[in-house]
Formats: C-alpha cells, structure tokens, sequence
C-alpha cells in the first residue's frame, strides 16, 4: 500500500454532480489559481500555522504546539466555520493529512452505492503522486476495481501529470475560465496555456470527460468571446462534452460580490452559440 500522503480538505461519499452516476468525491487542499469567482477559498492554500484562528474558535478545538504547528480537536469542533472566517490565507485548520489506505477504507464503506471516484480541490493535480496511488490501489482492489477513476481540474498541469495518471485515470472534467490569455489572467491570476495543454492533451488520449466553461458577466459572457472558444473547441473534437455553469455569488469572497450573477437568458442564448458549432453534449447549470 502507498506511503504517500495526501493533504485533505474534505471528501463526500455521493454526489451526482462530480461527473458520471453517483461519486464519492475527494477534495485536496491547495490550488494553483487564486480564481477571482472562487466558491470554495478556503481550499486555496496550505495553512501556514500562524495560530490566528486559534482564539476566535468559540469550541476551544484548536491549539498551536511547538513547530508551530495547529492541532484540532474533532471532539470539540462543531464545524461552525469561524476559523474559516477569519484565516487570512484563504485556508483552513479542518485540512488533514491522510493516506491512501485512509481513503481506500472510507471509499469501501460505500462502494456498493457508488460509480465511482472523482477527485477534485483545491486542485487535485497539485498532488499527483496521491492521486495516482490511491487511483492505481483502486483498481488492483477486486472489491474496487469497477468504481471509475476521475479528476476534477483547473487544467493547469503539466502533460507530465496527466501521463503519470493516464493509466490509472479513467477521463477528466477541465475548467477553461477563459481561452483569452489576459482574461484568464483577470480571472485565475495564472496564464492558460498549460490548460489549453491539457485539454489537448486529454482530448487526443480520450480521457476528456468534459470542459466546464464558467461563464461570468462582464469577464468572459460576450458572443465574440464564446465564438472564439466554440471554434477553438470544435478545432480539438467537435464531439466534447461541454458543461456551462453560469457565475453565482453563493460562497465567493466579498471581492467578487459585485459581479453580476449569469442569467438564464444568457446561457440560453451562449448554448445556441455552441449548439450552432455542432456540439451536442452540452448541459447547462
Ligand atoms: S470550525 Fe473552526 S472555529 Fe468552528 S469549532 Fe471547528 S475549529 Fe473551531
Ligand atoms: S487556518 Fe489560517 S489562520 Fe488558522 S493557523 Fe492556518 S493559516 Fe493561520
């Protein structure tokens, strides 16, 4: 069994939302993108062990030991979020270091009412060694091995990670926030070429399960903007599975609360645009 550890921010056992059927999803702590729109922030970084959070915790769970290093009482913490709150480096001290046997066990607890593994974030390929462990133990595993194997990723990896999973990954869903370089940088504060990479990438292996697009007003919900990004789709596979999500304020930090949430009308009229490029998978959310 892997020795490698893995940096957890939280898992669900069934969600119908990370990909195909029903998933128990992981969520890895830490991301590559500081997204302007980001609905789960406290996913960002890695705590620096400040000890901030330590006082305003109403249950008295957590405490700072000699490294520093912070420590929680799971007794004692009702999940209240105010460490969340207050942490100002967009992290968290529930975050856990776990092993892959850890997760094996709790995926197996549920396994006969699941389809399958989505791994997600923060970004889940920041940490490619746990994912590729804890895919390849479920799959040598012959209560596991029909359980599908998928990442949830901004795209910004390396081609080196997505060979290192290939094997063991069964596809990948991939956000593009935007095809424009400056606008991707408006948005993530990183630039998109290792995404458009990765897209390729996935596309060409046929492990590309699906490109989100995020549309958010006023950044990347233009018709030359969604034209441009159809026809760059439609030049990888014209047959991809396309998800469009409309911007919603619920869980962003206060930053982004002017921003316009994406209506129905506009998503209608942007699915048009994609469903004129041939494309006929598309969901819209
Ligand atoms: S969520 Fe944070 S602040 Fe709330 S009880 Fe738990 S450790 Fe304390
Ligand atoms: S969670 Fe945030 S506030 Fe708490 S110790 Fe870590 S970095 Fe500091």
């Amino acid at each position: 069994m892997s020795t490698v550890l893995g940096l957890l921010n939280n898992t669900i056992a069934f969600s119908s939302v990370d990909g195909p059927g029903n998933r128990f999803v992981v969520f890895l702590q830490g991301c590559n993108f500081n997204c302007v729109t980001c609905h789960n922030p406290y996913t960002i970084t890695r705590c620096t062990d400040c000890g901030l959070c330590v006082g305003p915790c109403p249950e008295h769970a957590l405490s700072i030991e000699d490294g520093p290093l912070i420590v929680l009482d799971t007794g004692a913490c009702t999940l209240c979020d105010v460490c969340i709150e207050v942490c100002p480096e967009d992290s968290t001290p529930l975050a856990r270091v776990v092993t892959v046997r850890d997760l094996i066990e709790e995926i197996r607890a549920v396994a006969p009412f699941i389809s399958g593994i989505t791994v997600s974030g923060g970004e889940a390929t920041q940490q490619p060694e746990f994912v590729a462990d804890l895919f390849s133990t479920l799959k040598a595993d012959p209560h596991l091995a029909h359980l599908t194997t998928f990442v949830d990723s901004n795209g910004a990896a390396p081609v080196e990670v997505w060979k290192r999973l290939a094997d063991v990954m069964d596809g990948a869903m991939v956000d593009l926030k935007a095809l424009d370089p400056a606008t991707h940088l408006r948005l993530t504060a990183r630039e998109n070429d290792q995404v458009l990479a990765s897209i390729e990438y996935l596309a060409q292996h046929d492990l590309l399960y699906e490109v989100r697009l995020l549309i958010v007003p006023g950044y990347n919900d233009d018709t030359q903007t969604v034209l441009r990004t159809a026809e760059w789709l439609s030049s990888v596979d014209p047959s991809m599975r396309i998800k469009l999500i409309g911007y919603r304020a619920h869980g962003v930090r206060p930053e982004a609360l002017h921003i316009p949430e994406a209506t129905g009308e506009l998503l209608e009229h942007l699915e048009t645009i994609l469903r004129e490029h041939g494309f006929d998978q598309i969901a819209v959310t």
